[in-house]
């Protein structure tokens, strides 16, 4: 009668274990495996048997053995649980997954759960680890932190020519501004207006204006170094910041541009058309009394530019 209550208890033991929706391990302190649930099989393709006192890591290579043993650690030695969530590692087992509604990911994505158990001495000789699926929760964070990035990264981009658009431009400006007023490290602002663009438009269409601040657009970007911020400010007006660099070494980079821009062609509907711009330049001045002061010193020494005759570069110390 005992032995049999004792093997029914075994049954639904076997039972529970079998139908659960999470991996079970049991791990002795040698990280032999002791008990390896139906979940786990179903994943590996390893039957208990096979596994059954056989340690982990000779079967799970993928498994920094240095890294889990410390960090199964103090539930043995304090007898607390550890956990392991997937945004610090993404898996400690690599398993493919099953749902079709997740199979877009490489990997199951797990939580685990490594938890002390006692024996009646009070001794911690194993341990268990509780293996969760958290593959589609994982996926919709990830998707959603993958959105907002391209979000964020649209909300700063101009749509025609790739670079920054003015609104996230002038927040850039003003956090330069800001920072060469602490650190007094001098900056450079180059102002640039596409020199007669209305008649482009009107002689070879919009769609022909457009083209040429595209093609504006791609000389900045060319010349400038990454660390330069290059916005379109207007329709037809782009201000490029120059972080750490004094006035004198910008009008060389102004008249690359410049002269780029007057040997370029762009060919629109058969037509070539040439183009030119005017460049204004300020530098940074510790006497401004805020970031507009300098957008006006740089924009007056556009307009000098153009009062000048167009297709040149001023400067204003
Ligand atoms: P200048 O600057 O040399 O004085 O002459 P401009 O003809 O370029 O005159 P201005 O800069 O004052 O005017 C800008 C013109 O650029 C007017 C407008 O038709 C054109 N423009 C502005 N934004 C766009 C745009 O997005 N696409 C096109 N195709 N044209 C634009
Ligand atoms: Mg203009
Ligand atoms: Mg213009």
């Amino acid at each position: 009668m005992k032995v049999d209550s004792s093997l029914a208890e075994m049954h639904w033991k076997h039972d529970l274990l079998g139908s659960i929706e999470v991996g079970i391990v049991v791990l002795d302190k040698e990280f032999n495996v002791q008990v390896w649930n139906q979940f786990m099989e179903n994943h590996s393709s390893i039957v208990p048997g096979m596994i059954q006192n056989k340690n982990l890591f000779e079967f799970f290579p993928e498994i920094d053995e240095q890294w889990f043993t410390r960090k199964a650690a103090p539930a043995f030695s304090l007898k607390s649980p550890v956990f392991i969530i997937w945004e610090q590692r993404p898996y400690l087992f690599h398993f493919n997954c099953s749902r079709p509604i997740t199979s877009q990911a490489e990997h199951m994505f797990q939580n685990i759960t490594i938890f002390p158990l006692a024996s009646l001495t009070g001794q911690v000789e194993r341990v268990c680890l509780v293996i969760y699926d958290v593959t589609e929760e994982a996926l919709s964070r990830l998707g959603m932190q993958s959105l907002n990035r391209q979000l964020e990264k649209m909300s700063q981009v101009d749509g025609l020519t790739g670079l920054c658009n003015r609104h996230f431009w002038e927040e850039q400006f003003v956090m330069e501004y800001k920072r060469d007023k602490r650190n007094g490290n001098p900056s450079s602002l180059i102002m640039v207006d596409i020199d007669f663009l209305k008649e482009v438009n009107d002689m070879y269409g919009h769609p022909a204006g457009d083209k040429i601040i595209k093609t504006l657009a791609s000389i900045i970007k060319k010349t400038t170094r990454e660390t330069d911020i290059a916005g379109r400010y207007g329709g037809e007006e782009f201000a490029i910041i120059l972080p750490d660099t004094p006035v004198a070494n910008v009008e060389f980079v102004a008249e690359r541009i410049r002269r780029l821009v007057e040997k370029c062609t762009v060919v629109y509907d058969e037509k070539h058309i040439s183009f030119t711009i005017s460049i204004g330049i300020a530098g940074f001045k510790d006497t401004y009394k805020d970031s507009t002061q300098w957008l006006d010193s740089a924009d007056k020494a556009l307009y000098e530019a153009k009062d000048m005759g167009r297709n040149q570069v001023v400067l204003i110390e």
